[in-house]
């Protein structure tokens, strides 16, 4: 069920919440057909509350999802995969580009390996051709 996340929530997660979240839950089941019955029909039932979701995962405000895919969070505004301020970090997950669902996100790894990987063919380029003209200079220094 969607909910707020612990920052703009204005209540708490007491046992009266989520009572209230159930009973919602439970009323909007029973509507569809067949399923009138179904709490009497219950055996077991777990929930988790954002507040399960900032202390088990470490979910930013508690909230299960990443960034919302709005206009101005989207493409290129949202975050990319290589970091703009600091050298070799690179950001993947639900919160980045291209976005959030299983198959997005492994997109967004693919990115951000291509990128690393990318970068790390440049610098092993430039690493050699730096021992190459290093070596090069100690033996016409001896010369
Ligand atoms: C209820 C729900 C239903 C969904 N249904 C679908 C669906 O049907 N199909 C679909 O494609 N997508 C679905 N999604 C979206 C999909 O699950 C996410 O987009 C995707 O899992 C995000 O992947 P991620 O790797 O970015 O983050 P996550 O899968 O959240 O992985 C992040 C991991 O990092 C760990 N972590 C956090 N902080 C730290 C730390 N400090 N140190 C170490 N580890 C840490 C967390 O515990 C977690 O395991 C659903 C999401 C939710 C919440």
């Amino acid at each position: 069920m969607p909910v707020s996340d612990l920052s703009t929530a204005k209540y708490e997660w007491t046992d009266e919440t989520i009572s209230y979240y159930r009973s919602q839950v439970l009323q909007t089941l029973s509507q569809v057909e067949g399923l009138a019955g179904i709490e009497a029909d219950i055996i077991s039932e777990t929930y988790m509350t954002p507040v399960d979701f900032a202390e088990r995962f470490h979910a930013y405000n508690g909230a299960c999802f990443g960034l919302r895919p709005t206009l101005t969070q989207s493409n290129h505004l949202r975050p990319q995969s290589k970091a703009k301020n600091c050298e070799n970090l690179y950001f993947t997950g639900s919160s980045t580009h291209p976005g959030a669902g299983v198959p997005i996100v492994l997109l967004s790894a693919k990115i951000a390996s291509d990128e690393l990987i990318l970068d790390d063919s440049v610098s092993m380029k430039a690493t050699k051709a730096q021992t190459v003209h290093s070596a090069g200079g100690v033996a016409n220094e001896g010369s």
